[in-house]
């Protein structure tokens, strides 16, 4: 029998949820993440997806995956540590590596588990953190696993990271600082300052750790944002993610072979979970190769994203800052951006609201993400359902 503690605390707090109207609906997609989607039985254009580049569907990427099963199995069986590492993994490390331009890399289970790893075994209590106002959850929950004292400083705004850099130095109270950034926010799609960011944490002698989630694969040639800046000898940590642009699952710390030797012996998940898969493991290093062959599939998501922004743009919608494929529509009221939402997928587009807590109040948008697997005709139709259905809401 449940207790009557946990029951009464469920029974309050999701009462509360579903009262607000901020109890979320899950209605899964019936088959592939692709282009186009099946919910509810029904097809929609889908621009809510991480597959940046098309590659989770893919079939020379389903191919080896198929195959990473047929010779290694579903599972890794084991730890990394004990004998869950298999060659593929090793593998995946050094493509990684490659891709990045570092010496060497660790493979992790997902991007989140990947933050709360590392900024864990390299953080304490002694240290202080500087940390966006606007990173990922995941760096936030890295960060309070550490223990460390956490600073945030404005939105990508430099004399703030600037000043609380020198005040935490001239305090003279920590014994490491880092300074953590995304390298692509994912509310706004706006990239971060990091050329300013890395002179002021060589100015200060501050670890430097960037989260490329959403830059991997999209920016800098497929490599990400510090190679879009040519920033890879001067950022300690490379984050990213094997989920999004890659199309598989997983997360990876890229950086100096000391470092990486560190977290394969410091950092907990490695440690104590069983390894990545084969079949994501060598989907996600095909997926990798495939990005050093050819910039085509990049190319085709920019394509598809400036002509997705202009439209948006030419109706009268606000998109906000974007600097990458991430193009939100800003709209303000939550009610009405979950109407909006909702509409649009009556009329055949898939493009999930984002209302507080996630943006801050009054910041609600409908946040769209076109890959590289869209064709001109699904983005004029989808544009064409933003024009009837934002014209309908009085919000063009
Ligand atoms: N970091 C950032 C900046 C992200 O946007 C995300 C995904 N939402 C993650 C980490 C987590 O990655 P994953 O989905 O691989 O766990």
């Amino acid at each position: 029998m449940a207790s009557s503690k946990l029951t009464s605390f469920l029974l309050q707090n999701l009462g509360e949820l579903k009262s607000q109207g901020l109890f979320n609906v899950i209605d899964p997609v019936e088959g592939a993440n692709g282009p186009i989607i099946s919910v509810n039985g029904k097809k929609l254009i889908n621009l809510s997806s991480n597959n940046y580049l098309g590659l989770a569907t893919d079939d020379r990427v389903k191919d080896v995956a198929i195959e990473a099963i047929k010779s290694h199995g579903v599972g890794a069986g084991a730890v990394r540590t004990i004998n869950g590492t298999l060659d593929l993994h090793l593998k995946l490390e050094e493509k990684l590596a490659a891709f990045k331009g570092t010496e060497a890399a660790i493979a992790y289970q997902s991007g989140f588990n990947c933050n709360m790893a590392a900024i864990s075994a390299v953080m304490d209590k002694q240290d202080a953190i500087l940390s966006d106002e606007l990173n990922h959850a995941s760096i936030i929950d890295g960060c309070r696993l550490s223990k460390a004292k956490i600073i945030r400083f404005k939105h990508s705004n430099m004399d703030d990271l600037r000043q609380k850099a020198k005040e935490a130095v001239e305090s003279k109270q920590f014994n490491k600082i880092m300074v953590i950034s995304d390298g692509v926010f994912s509310m706004d799609g706006d990239i971060a300052k990091l050329p300013e960011i890395v002179a002021i944490a060589e100015a200060y002698d501050l670890l430097t750790y960037i989260d490329d989630a959403h830059g991997s694969g999209v920016l800098g040639k497929g490599a990400g944002t510090v190679k879009h800046f040519g920033l890879q000898d001067r950022v300690d940590f490379q984050i990213g993610t094997l989920s999004k642009a890659i199309g598989a699952v997983g997360g990876y710390v890229a950086g100096k072979q000391d470092l990486i030797d560190w977290l394969k012996v410091r950092s907990r998940p490695f440690l104590f979970s069983t390894a990545l898969t084969p079949a994501d493991v060598a989907a996600s290093t095909t997926a990798i190769d495939m990005l050093m062959e050819s910039t085509e599939l990049q190319d085709k998501l920019w394509e598809n994203s400036a002509y997705l922004k202009r439209g948006l743009k030419e109706l009268g919608f606000d998109i906000g800052k974007s600097e990458t494929p991430i193009t939100p529509c800003v709209i303000g009221d939550e009610k009405v951006t979950q109407a909006f939402s909702k509409q649009l997928n009556e009329e055949g587009v898939y493009a999930k609201s984002i209302v507080f807590p996630t943006v801050p109040k009054g910041a609600g948008r409908v946040r769209n993400i076109p890959t590289a697997a869209h064709t001109r005709e699904m983005l004029d139709k989808a544009l064409a359902i933003y024009e009837k259905v934002g014209k309908e809401l009085g919000i063009i």
